[in-house]
């Protein structure tokens, strides 16, 4: 236990590294996931998943990011959390170096109610009929984002619409498990660092797994969004919230806020929207967002979705204003899947691969401001608003 004390202590100060041969050494002593730096942790949960005595927690830190904590009396130190953690071990996948990349459109009514073309919706939708299970992140009842499993097509709004914070992962990898060894057919979504710990907690292939990673910016942090919702609207007014609307037009840059006295606000980037302004300019993006392996290709779903930001540089056809998914198909399964849905689609293109990656996110880094970790102390010390104010205007 002395080695887990010194390296709490070198994390503390930020003086921390863990290269390969220190790794190797401590998988060897069966360390658990405390060695694990923060740039590393992308909060994903697998550790929590893994452990067979559930001795791992996710808690949030004062700044908003969950981070793993080990109970010392339950843990029987098997290493387990360790070695599956994608943190530090790469997940094996049969992804290809170049994915073939196409421009989706799911009809009209599906469009309107999605984020970007509604691929996610075409993949559930393929599930569900085959009395499978789809999983993603949902909003609970106070508006916190967390994953969840569903089974008909009506709780399908649940799971659609992106939600630009974090979504804790909770126990959701052991219900996949459990959906999968029952033998039916699952969907998984979500940012490529939790489609990569479910891979790490399953640690073997299911033919009927279908995964689908999103183009991902980032998660903010979760302390700064419900800050932001409290300070500006109060959290007992809000009705519902959606991190985008197609109401005024195709972007993802326009929030929607349902009050309880019946009025909608639809605050923009355009408007200055602080929070807006957060994600956008990543002024709170959690560390391991910043340098992040996951988000090159290859990549870690069978199928990889996003919007399709470069798609009119290519053919101003593609782009009809309701919304265009870039989908890059990583291997045989995501092939086969594309197939199966070309006739629920209104639009199946294929694009140059370049093209896809234009105007979007496929690189491992992300600059953010300087003021960085300045905004998140301010934040978590007194409040969203006086920390706009410092450092946002
Ligand atoms: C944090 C975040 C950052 C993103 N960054 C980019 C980007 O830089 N470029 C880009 O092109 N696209 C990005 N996306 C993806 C994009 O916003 C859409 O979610 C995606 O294109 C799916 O749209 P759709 O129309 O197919 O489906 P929708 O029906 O809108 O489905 C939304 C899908 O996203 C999943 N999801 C929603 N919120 C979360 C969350 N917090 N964590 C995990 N999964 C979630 C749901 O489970 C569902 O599968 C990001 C999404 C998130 C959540
Ligand atoms: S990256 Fe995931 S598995 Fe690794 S320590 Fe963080 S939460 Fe746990
Ligand atoms: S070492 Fe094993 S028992 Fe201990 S926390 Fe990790 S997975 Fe759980
Ligand atoms: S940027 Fe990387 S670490 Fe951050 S949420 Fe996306 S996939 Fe996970």
């Amino acid at each position: 236990m002395k080695i887990l004390h010194i390296l709490s202590r070198l994390k503390a100060e930020g003086k921390y590294k863990l290269d390969t041969a220190r790794l190797q050494q401590l998988q060897k002593r069966k360390a658990t996931v405390e060695v694990v730096p923060e740039h590393r942790c992308s909060g994903c949960g697998c550790c929590k998943n893994v452990c067979p005595v559930d001795a791992v927690t996710l808690e949030e830190n004062e700044f908003g990011y969950l981070l793993p904590q080990v109970e010392r009396e339950k843990c029987i130190r098997c290493g387990l959390c360790l070695n599956r953690c994608p943190g530090v071990k790469k997940t094996i996948t049969d992804s290809q170096e170049l994915p073939k990349a196409y421009a989706v459109w799911a009809q009209d009514q599906v469009r309107k109610v999605s984020s970007s073309g509604g691929m996610f919706t075409l993949l559930a939708q393929r599930i569900l009929e085959q009395n499978g299970m789809v999983f993603g992140a949902a909003f609970t009842k106070d508006l916190e984002v967390e994953h969840i499993g569903i089974e008909t097509e009506e709780e399908l709004y649940k799971l659609r619409g992106a939600k630009y914070v974090q979504s804790d992962t909770g126990l959701v990898y052991r219900k996949v498990k459990e959906a999968l060894t029952a033998g039916r057919p699952v969907l998984f979504s979500g940012c490529p660092c939790q489609v990569s710990s479910l891979r790490n907690f399953l640690g073997k292939e299911y033919p009927q797994l279908l995964t689908a990673d999103l183009v991902c910016h980032g998660v903010p942090s979760r302390m700064v969004y419900r800050k932001y919702l409290e300070e500006v609207y109060g959290k007992d007014t809000i009705e519902s919230f959606s991190f985008r609307t197609k109401e005024k037009g195709y972007s993802c840059t326009v929030l929607e806020v349902k009050l309880k006295d019946g009025r909608t606000l639809y605050p923009s980037l355009k408007d200055n929207d602080p929070y807006e302004k957060v994600f956008h300019g990543s002024y709170a993006l959690r560390k391991a967002c910043i340098n992040c392996k996951f988000a090159e290709i290859p990549r870690q779903g069978d199928v990889t979705i996003g919007d399709y930001w470069g798609v009119s540089l290519y053919d101003e056809k593609l782009n009809d204003g309701k919304g265009t998914s870039v989908v890059l198909v990583n291997n045989k399964k995501g092939e086969q899947v594309l197939n199966e849905i070309g006739h629920e689609a209104k639009l199946i293109q294929e694009t140059p691969l370049e093209v896809a990656k234009r105007k979007n996110r496929f690189g491992a880094y992300v600059p953010v401001p300087k003021v960085r970790e300045e905004f998140l102390a301010e934040a978590a010390e007194n409040g969203f608003l006086e920390a706009e104010r410092k450092f946002l205007k």
